[in-house]
């Protein structure tokens, strides 16, 4: 520990909160489990920031990278090219909604992200629309941390410090049902929250490149969840007025809200969907930008036309990534995985259910392998508690004491755990949970 504060810079961490707070040195990790020097061990019910579904050192996806490393480690995807990404690519394109034909790598979600705005506005400009420079997106929303993501995101916490130097996105109120009025539906209020984004692409289509949104469930904005009409009536409307849909599935992909991906549930096929960390499950840094033909059409041409798409990051397409992705689809294809979920997310749902009526859980939401419990002050108008509180820190703490990692959001004490999670395990970290809330809530 001392080693690490005298030279480690942490990342999303006031370093300052380590002279109270103690890191936590991980020796090594099996299955669900993270084990310390002294050999406690701890539940990660995050999937070690949601990336990891199948389990620490599992031994099919071990494998493929050994066998890897041991033929090509890495080469420049520009001009060369290799078996693992080719093969990806095909079976990306396969299991991903119809349409999506083409696929462009990167080395992490928020890069993933800045290639998709860029490579929709460099569409529009490769057909001489250059007024098409603008991007709308929802409120509460996350995309990354690089400044061209922080522009489209709207958790104020990461942005506001940096808003000097972010340019101007459109934002429209979010569909998030927390905000539903008593009585409503998730369906009709994502019904009714959608009339202003219809109103915003009536309004500025002539100037929007893309609209942009994380699907069902907004992560790093407190696990706020919406219906999959909104899904469905936004991708009529951008076809209706011109503008690109772009989806971010780089959490809720590969499973996580109960179909391989979310943009499934809405039946729809977007302009760019965008996947990242459960794609190589949870080893190695990859990211892939999906994206039709007719998108790839418009930047073919000869090349003093200039009309490429000449974007790339050094370690594009590694085949080690690339390996561990498809040990990693290999395991949905033999396991059901899917239809398994279903099931552990049924369980989630029973273990939980009693927080329901605790006098500060405003409400417990779920979207298949996520469930959210938001903690507050009041729960008949749902005053947060203040944020200096740190409320949820209080149930991180607590729960690192009974071995589990529970890392929260602010106020919103979430489980997203590894698919390979027992139904005897979850019944545990309810009652951690719950007793972590119960400490936190206290005055
Ligand atoms: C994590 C995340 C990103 C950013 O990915 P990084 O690899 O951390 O840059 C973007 N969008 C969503 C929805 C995410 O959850």
């Amino acid at each position: 520990m001392q080693r690490d504060l005298a030279v480690v810079w942490h990342p999303c961490t006031q370093m300052k909160d380590h002279e109270t707070l103690p890191l936590v040195p991980i020796k090594k990790a099996q299955g669900i489990w993270l084990e310390d020097f002294d050999g406690n061990r701890y539940l990660d019910a995050v999937s070690s920031w949601w990336t990891n579904i199948f389990g620490h050192a599992n031994p099919r996806i071990n494998q493929r990278i050994k066998d890897q490393v041991d033929q090509l480690e890495h080469l420049m995807l520009a001009g060369f090219t290799h078996q693992p990404v080719i093969e990806l690519s095909e079976r990306l394109v396969q299991i991903t909604p119809a349409g999506l034909d083409k696929v462009f790598y990167a080395d992490n979600g928020s890069a993933s992200i800045e290639v998709a705005l860029k490579m929709s506005h460099h569409y529009w400009l490769n057909l001489g629309k250059p007024e098409k420079k603008r991007f709308a997106t929802i409120t509460n929303g996350y995309h990354g941390e690089t400044l061209g993501t922080m522009s489209v995101s709207d958790v104020a916490l990461y942005t506001e410090t940096y808003k000097a130097l972010l340019f101007d996105a459109i934002k429209v109120p979010s569909p998030d049902c927390y905000h539903r009025a008593p009585g409503v539906s998730w369906e009709e209020h994502s019904r009714f929250m959608f009339e202003a984004m219809r109103q915003t692409l009536e309004q500025h289509h002539h100037e929007l490149s893309a609209v942009i949104l994380e699907p069902l469930v907004q992560g790093a904005g407190g696990m706020r969840m919406y219906h999959p009409i909104y899904l469905t009536l936004l991708r009529q409307a951008c076809d209706e007025y011109g503008v690109h849909l772009i989806v971010d599935e780089i959490a809720m992909g590969f499973g996580r809200t109960g179909s391989m991906f979310a943009c499934e549930q809405a039946g729809i096929t977007p302009d760019f969907m965008v996947l990242s960390k459960a794609l190589t499950g949870g080893y190695l840094p990859l990211a892939a930008v999906m994206t039709t033909n007719q998108i790839y059409d418009a930047f073919y041409d000869n090349y003093d036309s200039l009309k490429a798409f000449l974007h790339s990051h050094t370690y594009t397409g590694n085949p080690l990534a690339c390996a561990a992705a498809l040990a990693t689809l290999d395991i949905f294809a033999q396991d059901n995985v899917i239809a398994k979920n279903q099931q552990l997310a049924q369980h989630m749902a029973q273990a939980t259910a009693h927080l329901q009526d605790h006098p500060h859980v405003a409400e417990v939401r779920q979207t298949g392998m996520v469930l959210a419990i938001e903690m507050v002050k009041d729960k008949a108008n749902k005053t947060p508690f203040a944020w200096q509180e740190r409320r949820g820190m209080k149930v991180f703490e607590y729960a690192m004491q009974q071995g589990a990692l529970l890392r929260p959001l602010g106020n919103v004490v979430y489980f997203l755990p590894p698919y390979i999670i027992t139904p005897e395990q979850i019944d545990w970290l309810a009652e951690v949970a719950t007793a972590g809330i119960e400490l936190a809530v206290k005055d």
